[in-house]
């Protein structure tokens, strides 16, 4: 590797993990991606080997994983996957604080400018959510917990954000109609 640095190094090691993942050689692919923490140790080293404990159904270490990625870096994509995480363990209550941690750290769609003011900032909010599909995504997954918790006012009141960032998310909208149904009962 001549006098590669460690950011390169690591680069590779994550390149071989894809290969080791294709050809399903589990043990080198692991090996590949905690060589990657060990040269570099970035927060997307972390999410990935996080990955490959979630795919292996490993939770625990999944969820310690993205629990460093976010100690490293704090980000919405981090938030999102391990709110992910907690979803399938059934643990509801970790996944919504994740997923609304998730919406607060968007850089796409926190930002807003101080001196906007009432219905412009509605708008700005609107017109930047609309863009940003992983927003819209912890939105959607909030209401999804709501619903498994049984709670089908805060599921549709989540569902409601969804959809009012974008009226033609049909994940949103057919969880929306099945709730409303349900209600109905
Ligand atoms: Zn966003």
């Amino acid at each position: 590797m001549g006098d590669d640095g460690p950011c390169e190094a690591a680069d590779l090691c994550i390149e071989r993990a894809i290969v080791h993942g294709y050809k399903k050689e589990s043990d080198l692919e692991l090996a590949a991606l905690t060589k990657a923490i060990e040269l570099r140790g970035f927060d997307w080293d972390y999410q990935k080997r996080a990955h490959f404990y979630e795919r292996a159904g490993d939770y625990d270490k999944a969820l310690a994983d993205y629990t460093t990625a976010l100690d490293r870096e704090e980000s919405s994509e981090s938030y999102l996957l391990r709110g992910a995480v907690f979803f399938k363990k059934k643990d509801y209550d970790s996944a919504i604080s994740d997923f609304l941690n998730s919406v607060k750290c968007c850089s796409w769609c926190g930002e807003m400018p101080n001196d906007l003011h009432g219905p412009m900032r509605r708008l700005f909010r609107k017109d930047n959510g609309k863009r940003c599909g992983e927003c819209l995504e912890c939105f959607y997954m909030c209401g999804l917990s709501y619903h498994k918790k049984g709670d089908l006012k805060s599921a549709i009141k989540y569902l409601n954000k969804a959809l009012w960032r974008d009226s033609d998310f049909e994940k949103a909208k057919a969880l929306k109609e099945f709730i409303l149904a349900e209600e109905k009962r």
